[in-house]
C-alpha cells in the first residue's frame, strides 16, 4: 500500500511526487495516456517575478534556486535561459504601467521604467506612435517546461514512485485513518491523498464528498506565427492591459490574446475568433504584418475566487491535501509549492528555503 497517492500528472502532481517520494512510497494517478497533457503542456513557459497573485510571488522567488541549479542528474541542459519581459503602454495608460512598476518593486522583481526610445530599441518592430513608455524586467526568464516536468519525474521515479497513466480516479472514501482511492484498474489504499488535478480540483474533491473551494478554469489561447531568427533577442512583450502578448520562439513568434474566459474543466479547443482578435491587436501595435498561423492551442488557467493558490490539508477531511489553483504561474512556482505540500503532508514544518512564503495565504482553511 502506498503511503501517498497524488492525483494528476501535470507539473503540480509531479512536483509533489518528487518531494514526497524520498520520504515515503508514492503512487501518482493520471487520467490521460501521457503526462502533462493538459495545462502544463500548453503554457508560455516564462519565469516572471512581477506577475501573478501577491501570495504566489514568494513561491516564484523561492523556486529560483531549484530552477537555476536543479538536483544532479535530473536534467540534461539548463532549465532557464535569458529572455526579459517588457510591458508596453501608450500615452493613455501610463498610470497603469506605473502601478505595475510599484508591484514589481514590492515583489523585488528588478523591473525598471524605460522610455519610448528604449522600448523601440528592444523591439524595433513596435510602432512608434503606439509606445509612450515601457516597464522592463531583465530578470524574466524562459523556462524549459518539458525538462522541468521531466526533472520532477526523474527524481520521483529514482526515489521509487510509481506513475500510472490511463488511471482516472473515480472514487475517494475514508477508510480507517486513511483513504480508499478507486480507479477502473482497482482500488488503492493510502494514508494521504494529494489533489493536484488542475481544472478538475473541485470535481476530485467532490468524489470524497468535500465541498468545492470554487475553482474557476479560464481559457487562454496561444498560437505560433512565422517569425525570424533575427528577433531572437526580443523580450516577451505584454500590453499593459494584457490585451495581447508575443515573444520570439526560434523562427516563429508565440502570440496570445491573453484572454480569460470561464470554462468548465475539459480539453479546450481554440476559438479562431480569439486568434483573429489577437492578430488584429498585434498588427495594430507592430509592423509584424501577421497573415498566417502555424499552430494554435488553448489551455485552462485555474483560479480560486481570490486568485491565490490552494495548498494544504482540507480542514474537514484529514489526510486530503489540495494542490490546485495555480492560475497563470503554476510552472514558475512548482519547486516551492511541491516542497510546501510535502512538508504539510509530513507535518514537518516550513522548509528553510520557503521562509518568504505565508502558508496561511494559500491554505484551503480560508474557504471554510
Ligand atoms: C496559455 C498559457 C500560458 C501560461 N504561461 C505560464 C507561464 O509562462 N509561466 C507559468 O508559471 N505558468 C504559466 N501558465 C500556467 C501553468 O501552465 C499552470 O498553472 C500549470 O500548468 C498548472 O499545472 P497543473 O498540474 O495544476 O494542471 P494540469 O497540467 O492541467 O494537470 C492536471 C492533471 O490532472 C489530471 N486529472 C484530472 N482529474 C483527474 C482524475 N480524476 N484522476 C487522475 N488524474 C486527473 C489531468 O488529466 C491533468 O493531467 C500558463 C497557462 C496557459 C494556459
Amino acid at each position: 500500500m502506498p503511503d501517498f497517492i497524488v492525483i494528476g500528472g501535470g507539473i503540480a502532481g509531479v512536483s509533489a511526487a518528487a518531494q514526497l517520494a524520498p520520504l515515503g512510497s508514492v503512487t501518482l494517478l493520471e487520467t490521460e495516456r501521457t503526462l502533462a497533457f493538459h495545462t502544463t503542456g500548453r503554457s508560455a513557459a516564462m519565469f516572471v517575478g512581477n506577475y501573478g497573485a501577491e501570495g504566489s510571488r514568494p513561491f516564484a522567488l523561492a523556486s529560483y534556486s531549484f530552477l537555476e541549479s536543479p538536483p544532479d542528474g535530473s536534467v540534461d541542459a539548463p532549465l532557464l535561459s535569458d529572455r526579459g519581459l517588457l510591458w508596453i503602454s501608450d500615452e493613455t495608460r501610463l498610470d497603469h504601467l506605473r502601478s505595475i512598476a510599484r508591484e514589481g518593486d514590492a515583489a523585488g522583481a528588478g523591473s525598471v521604467l524605460v522610455d519610448a526610445d528604449e522600448v523601440l530599441r528592444l523591439v524595433p518592430k513596435l510602432r512608434t506612435e503606439r509606445v509612450a513608455a515601457g516597464l522592463y524586467e531583465p530578470n524574466a526568464l524562459d523556462i524549459d517546461v518539458a525538462a522541468l516536468h521531466q526533472a520532477f519525474v526523474r527524481i520521483a521515479r529514482r526515489a521509487g514512485a510509481e506513475l500510472r497513466l490511463s488511471s482516472p480516479v473515480t472514487g475517494l472514501a475514508r477508510k480507517g485513518q486513511g483513504w480508499l482511492v478507486s480507479t477502473p484498474g482497482g482500488d488503492l489504499e493510502c494514508t494521504a491523498v494529494v489533489n493536484a488535478s488542475g481544472a478538475w480540483g473541485d470535481v476530485v474533491a467532490g468524489l470524497a464528498g468535500i465541498e468545492p473551494v470554487g475553482l474557476q478554469p479560464m481559457r487562454r489561447t496561444a498560437f505560433m506565427v512565422p517569425g525570424d531568427h533575427s528577433y531572437a533577442a526580443w523580450p516577451f512583450v505584454v500590453d499593459v492591459d494584457q490585451l495581447f502578448y508575443f515573444r520570439p520562439d526560434g523562427a516563429q513568434i508565440l502570440c496570445s490574446l491573453a484572454e480569460e474566459s470561464p470554462s468548465p474543466p475539459l480539453d479546450p479547443r481554440p476559438d479562431m475568433a480569439d486568434v483573429a482578435l489577437a492578430i488584429e491587436r498585434i498588427n495594430e501595435a507592430t509592423t509584424l504584418d501577421i497573415r498566417s498561423v502555424n499552430s494554435q492551442w488553448t489551455g485552462l488557467r485555474t483560479f480560486a475566487p481570490d486568485r491565490e493558490m490552494v495548498i494544504g490539508e482540507e480542514p474537514t477531511a484529514p489526510g486530503f491535501f489540495w494542490l490546485v489553483g495555480q492560475g497563470g504561474t503554476g510552472i514558475q512556482t512548482a519547486p516551492a509549492y511541491g516542497a510546501l505540500i510535502a512538508s504539510q503532508v509530513l507535518d514537518s514544518g516550513l522548509p528553510p528555503g520557503l521562509s518568504g512564503v505565508d502558508p496561511a495565504v494559500t491554505s484551503p482553511a480560508r474557504f471554510r
